[in-house]
């Protein structure tokens, strides 16, 4: 890997404010899922160390929230500009981990220092309220208080920006943290912490604990009663054990969870445009995104020419290692990743779907697949029901208005959902009937730090991202003073 700063690129994790490494030397190895080759030995680091990095933010959280919020707001700032300066180099390291088209990493990297940057600004408008009193001789304050340390699991599709849009608000109102990423992905986690140090955060106040067993750390972090907060993003049911394993303390959760999207085409939507937006938001990161369209309904009378215009992008699409030019769609994460969309499409083909185009493993072998389009999908499907989570674009028909929100609701998830049409009156009873944290309407690309990102249902609670993004990491206190 070719980086014009190969500091960035350490194995190591860091606690406490020292670059540390596993004990006994042990290590675990970060391979490139386009070539198979080890990227790097990582530290592989358990539950002592987890300890260890919980106890040093414990220290640090009370001095950090002593600062004045413009000292935290601007070292996030000066974390956002490392991150902008060295944009080119962290994405190297996401691409050579995670495998997505290095302008997709760029992107990425650009986005997650978005959160810090709105997060800086953020972290001075943390207002408490002055409340009419309900007796005389009282007042009433609302104060926002720093929650405490906080936990943060992230997951390996977005490996930098899922760990910023969780940091970025902490650190912003005076929590500190640590941070466990997922084992494939971990450097660009420590590369975030590499950047930090050099920012000038104390020791502390960030921690990164990377390391091979998922449980052992993620289980010390919840039982650990210094941590007032876990952040999780990743699957529903490693989220369903997570909450289970915090409610002995009561933690404050917040869970970003799995996602069922689904992409409405109404028979007066702008036809392009919505076949931009289903490539968009199916083949991003090669449909490896929480919030990618897993559902494609089409209104009947525009089926067909909506699958040949998507048929036809779809073969346009270039598979290959995301470090070579031109390359839109890289390889899956793992093997059982890519054995889970051969099962999607095995049972769709059996259950009477049509293939359009793809359909199987892509010539180059590994871990890379043929984006695929099949028609005639149907609600006995298991792409209907579960998370594809690989560039499969099922295309289901639908013949009415009712009939599309009952279909699109008809599911336990409910994170992202989005629909193309263009009467006004259809566009709000759409997005009010929708059950979804997030809608786009004529938009597949929601995200931006500025918004809330969650879900209803089983896709998770709180909100990441926005002013909402800040009451997850605040506990209000309110004082009531009397004998005025
Ligand atoms: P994905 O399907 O995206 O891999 P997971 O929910 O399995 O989603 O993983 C998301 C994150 O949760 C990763 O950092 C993973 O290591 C972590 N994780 C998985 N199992 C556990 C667990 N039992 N305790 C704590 N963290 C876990």
């Amino acid at each position: 890997m070719k980086l014009k700063d190969p500091t960035l690129l350490t194995g190591r994790s860091y606690v406490g404010g020292v670059w540390t490494d596993g004990p006994g030397g042990k290590t675990f190895k970060v391979v490139n899922p386009a070539t198979g080759q080890t990227v790097a030995e990582c530290a592989d680091l358990g539950a002592e160390e987890t300890r260890r990095a919980i106890d040093a933010a414990y220290e640090a959280q009370k001095p950090w929230a002593a600062r004045l919020a413009s000292e935290r707001g601007a070292l996030l700032m000066k974390l956002h500009d490392l991150m902008v300066e060295n944009a080119d180099d962290l994405a190297t390291i996401l691409t050579s981990e995670q495998g997505k088209p290095w302008a997709e990493a760029r992107g990425e990297i650009l986005y997650g220092a978005s959160f810090l940057k709105w997060f800086a600004a953020e972290a001075e408008r943390v207002y408490g309220d002055v409340i009419p009193p309900a007796a005389p001789g009282k007042r009433i304050v609302v104060l926002k208080q720093p929650i405490g340390v906080v936990a943060a699991i992230t997951p390996w599709n977005f490996p930098n920006a899922m760990i910023t849009r969780k940091i970025g608000p902490a650190l912003a109102v005076g929590c500190t943290v640590v941070c466990k990423p997922a084992k494939q992905t971990p450097l660009s986690a420590i590369a975030i912490a590499v950047l930090a140090e050099r920012a000038g955060f104390p020791p502390g106040v960030l921690n990164v604990v990377c390391g091979s067993s998922a449980s052992a750390i993620g289980n010390e972090m919840c039982a650990n009663e210094k941590v007032r907060k876990l952040t999780f993003t990743g699957s529903t049911e490693v989220g369903r054990v997570l909450m289970r394993q915090c409610a002995h303390d009561i933690k404050k959760l917040g869970l970003e969870l799995g996602g069922n999207a689904p992409f409405i085409v109404f028979d007066d939507a702008d036809l392009d445009a919505a076949v931009e937006g289903a490539m968009a938001s199916k083949f991003r990161n090669a449909g490896q995104t929480c919030i990618c369209a897993n559902r494609i309904y089409v209104q009947e009378s525009v089926r067909e020419a909506f699958v040949a215009r998507l048929a036809e992008r779809v073969r346009a699409l270039r598979v290959g290692d995301g470090l070579e030019e031109g390359v839109t769609t890289g390889p899956l994460i793992d093997e059982a990743a890519v054995a889970k969309v051969e099962e999607h499409i095995a049972d769709a083909l059996a259950k009477g779907g049509r293939l359009v185009v793809g359909g199987k493993r892509h010539a180059l072998g590994g871990l890379f697949f043929e984006p695929t389009v099949i028609d005639g999908a149907t609600a006995q499907m298991k792409v209907a029901r579960e998370e594809t989570f690989g560039p499969l674009a099922p295309v289901f028909s639908f013949s009415d208005e009712a009939e599309a929100i009952a279909l699109a609701n008809d599911t336990e998830f409910g994170l992202a959902a989005y629909f193309y049409a263009r009467d006004i009156g259809r566009c709000w009873r759409v997005a009010e009937g929708l059950e979804y944290g997030i809608v786009g309407v004529n938009d597949a690309l929601p995200s931006t730090a500025v918004a809330p990102f969650g879900g209803m249902k089983q896709s998770g609670l709180g909100r990441e991202g926005s002013k909402y993004g800040i009451d997850d990491f605040v506990e209000i206190k309110y004082l009531s003073m009397g004998g005025i």
